[in-house]
C-alpha cells in the first residue's frame, strides 16, 4: 500500500510524509483496545501508540507492549518536564500520550492509533489538525455492564465506577467524526479499517510535488 514517500525523492509518493491520527475513544469496555489492536494487524504502516500510565497492570498485560506501566512519581514528573502531548486522570489513574514517541512515529510516515478516553481526545482535537475522531460505543448500557462484568481483572467496585463514569462519558459523543457501534466484531473492525483507509487518500493528503513531477515536468 502507498503511504509514506517510499524514498528516492519527495515526487515518488504521492502521499504527503507525516503520518496520520486516528483517536479512538469508548466507554471502557466496549472493546475498544481489541478493535485498536487489531486493526494495525491489517493495516500496514499504521501503529498503536503505548500510553504511559499509573494504573497497576492486568493479569495479561506486559509492560511495554500494553502500557508503560510508571509510578505517580514517575508519572508526575513526566508533566512538570513536558512530555506529554495530553494526559489525563481516567478513573483515578492518571494515562498519557508520551510526545516524543508520538512524532517519531509521524515525522517518519507512520499513522498512529490512539486509544484515549474523551479529555485526551478533546487535547489533541486542539493540537493537531490531521486526525480522525472515532468512538465506539456497545449497542446498549445493558450490554456494557455485562462485557465489564465477564471481564477478569476488575473489582466489582471497580466495574461500578467504569459504568457510571461510562454514562457521563457517552454525552461527549459529538466531539468525534465517526460512530462505530461494535455489536459485531467483524463489522466493527471493517468499519474501522475503512475510516483509515479513507482518511489516507483525501485531497489534503496530496503530495504537490508528485503531481507536479507526473502531470506537469
Ligand atoms: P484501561 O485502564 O481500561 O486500559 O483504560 C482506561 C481508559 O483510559 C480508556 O478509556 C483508555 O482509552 C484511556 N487511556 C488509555 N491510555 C490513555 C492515554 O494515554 N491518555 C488518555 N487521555 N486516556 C488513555
Amino acid at each position: 500500500m502507498i503511504n509514506a514517500d517510499t524514498g528516492g525523492g519527495a515526487h515518488k509518493s504521492p502521499w504527503v510524509r507525516k503520518g496520520l491520527l486516528f483517536v479512538v475513544s469508548a466507554p471502557s469496555g466496549a472493546g475498544k483496545t481489541t478493535l485498536c489492536k487489531e486493526v494495525v494487524k491489517y493495516i500496514p504502516n499504521l501503529q498503536h501508540s503505548i500510553s504511559y500510565t499509573t494504573r497497576a497492570a492486568r493479569l495479561t498485560e506486559m509492560n511495554g507492549t500494553d502500557y508503560h506501566f510508571v509510578s505517580v512519581e514517575e508519572f508526575k514528573k513526566m508533566i512538570t518536564e513536558d512530555e506529554f502531548v495530553e494526559w489525563a486522570i481516567v478513573h483515578g489513574n492518571y494515562y498519557g500520550t508520551s510526545k516524543k514517541d508520538l512524532n517519531n512515529l509521524l515525522d517518519n510516515g507512520i499513522d498512529v492509533v490512539l486509544d484515549i478516553d474523551s479529555q485526551g481526545a478533546n487535547q489533541i482535537k486542539k493540537k493537531f489538525s490531521n486526525g480522525a475522531f472515532i468512538y465506539v460505543l456497545p449497542p446498549s448500557f445493558e450490554d456494557l455492564k455485562q462485557r465489564l462484568t465477564i471481564r477478569k481483572g476488575d473489582s466489582p467496585d471497580e466495574i461500578m465506577r467504569r459504568l457510571k463514569m461510562a454514562r457521563e462519558e457517552v454525552k461527549e459523543y459529538r466531539i468525534y467524526d465517526y460512530l462505530i457501534v461494535n455489536d459485531d466484531f467483524v463489522i466493527a473492525l471493517e468499519r474501522l479499517k475503512s475510516i483509515i483507509i479513507s482518511s489516507r487518500i483525501k485531497i489534503d493528503r496530496v503530495n504537490p510535488d508528485w503531481v507536479k513531477y507526473n502531470f506537469f515536468a
